[in-house]
């Protein structure tokens, strides 16, 4: 028996198509040994249609949905039994049961052998589900070797815990993780470190690495002994003025955080679920960071209900004082599942369209703001992101990087990504059209 493992094309987004599909690679490993399996993944080869296979397996998030539904058409047509699980499978069953067999909506880390073997058999369920999140303890190790290794920015991906005690509004990470964390075993994590090159920095892909703070020191210290350097995906502006914590993570190898700060509007925190976050604290945490040599990549979104036009100019001024070294910033998505998304449509403002996935890409919008107009919005954020990924702002950030010794490398790797990325949103600029859009704000 053989099971294909998908990761559909991903079109948003700067980086999402250079790194491996770790929940394919996870999936992989907890399938039972005696059945094959092969991961291919549409961001760096075509999808093989006709290698017999027995089951396709599909991994879909809102903005791969187009892809993975045309995707399971074609195996459908084959006669290939064909799976779909993910994020925006759990928002959106019906729609995908339309290009796939089954769907699963929960985490499958204790049911995936049994559902595997019933899809197998023909006897399977449409729809899988659990309310129960499985413990993540002792689980096989994701299975890297079935990655085209030579294709991606790095190999080195790996999750410490999954999950997130919050909810914020418009996070699809809120819905599914049902408000819990899940936690590895140490030497779990460790072995799998050790299996990837060491010589490279290591990804740790957890939405709040520091949820828990004695449980990211225990990390932490079992991870010094291996000298390796590592980068965090995410982390919360409210667990971070531990100093023995940040000197812990810095002993420990890592070189940056990215702290998802949203928006530097206390009210707007509070009204969309993210109040933890507090805007005091904003320039201490970066320090806190920074006193140990940690480059910070800020992470904001535009458009919150609560934030208007100034927002906008109060956000872009507080990045410019804040010597923070990297940036993310995204227009807000009304994603499926969210309690956003279900206040949008009560209030009549979600703008929706035939082809409505397709349009979560980049900087569309895709709703009426609250407190500003559409036009406002748009004009705000194409200023707020060309004013900060020019190359004035850029080299500022490298400059400092290098000036501190804070990973020069990255973060000017990251500043040149942020530029090309900002430029594939808006074209190419000049001075006096960024100037007209300034004049108007
Ligand atoms: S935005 Fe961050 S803190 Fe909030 S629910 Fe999502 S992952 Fe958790």
């Amino acid at each position: 028996m053989k099971v294909k493992l998908i990761a559909p094309k991903c079109d948003w987004g700067s980086a999402t198509n250079k790194y491996p599909p770790y929940v394919l690679a996870t999936l992989a490993g907890l399938t039972p040994d005696d059945i094959d399996v092969v991961i291919q993944d549409q961001n760096i080869e075509e999808i093989d249609y006709d290698e017999p296979v027995d089951l396709v397996g599909i991994t879909v998030i809102v903005h791969t949905a187009k892809n993975a539904f045309k995707i399971g058409d074609e195996f459908r047509k084959r006669g290939i039994t064909t799976v779909m699980g993910g994020v925006f499978v759990e928002a959106c069953p019906n729609e995908c049961l339309k290009h796939a067999d089954s769907v699963v909506l929960c985490e499958v880390e204790e049911m995936w052998s049994d559902i595997i073997n019933e899809l197998f058999s023909g006897n399977y369920k449409k729809i899988y589900n659990s309310d129960e999140r499985p413990e993540i303890k002792g689980l096989p190790l994701p299975r890297h070797d079935l990655l085209n290794q030579n294709k991606y920015l790095t190999n080195n991906l790996v999750m410490i815990s999954k999950g997130c005690l919050n909810r914020c509004h418009f996070c699809t990470g809120g819905v599914h993780w049902k408000g819990q964390v899940k936690t590895r075993n140490i030497e779990d994590i460790i072995k799998e470190i050790k299996v990837l090159d060491s010589s490279q920095p290591y990804i740790f892909l957890d939405d709040n690495l520091i949820w828990n703070p004695e449980y990211a020191k225990e990390v932490f210290r079992a991870l010094i002994p291996l000298k390796i350097k590592w980068i965090c995906s995410g982390a919360c502006v409210d667990s971070v003025d531990d100093k023995e914590l940040i000197r812990l993570a810095k002993d420990s190898g890592c070189l940056a955080m990215l702290l998802g700060f949203e928006t530097v509007n206390e009210k707007t925190l509070k009204r969309n679920g993210k109040g933890f976050n507090k805007v005091d604290n904003y320039k201490k945490t970066i320090e806190n960071f920074h006193d140990v040599g940690i480059a910070v990549q800020g992470s904001f979104i535009f458009g919150l209900d609560g934030d208007d036009i100034n927002t906008i100019v109060d956000t872009v001024k507080f990045i410019e004082q804040s010597q923070l070294d990297m940036l993310t910033l995204n227009m807000l998505y009304p994603y499926p599942g969210t309690p956003f998304r279900k206040k949008l449509i009560n209030e009549n403002r979600l703008i929706i369209d035939d082809n409505e996935w397709d349009n979560f890409t980049y900087n569309r919008i895709m709703f009426i703001p609250k407190n500003m107009s559409i036009d406002e919005l748009d004009r705000g954020f194409k200023w707020a992101t060309i004013k900060l990924a020019n190359s004035e702002e850029c080299s500022k950030r490298i400059a400092r990087a290098v000036k501190y010794d804070r990973a020069p490398e990255y973060i000017f790797k990251q500043n040149m990504q942020f530029s090309r990325h900002v430029r594939k949103m808006h074209g190419k600029w000049n001075e006096s059209e960024l100037n007209k859009l300034i004049n108007k704000i």
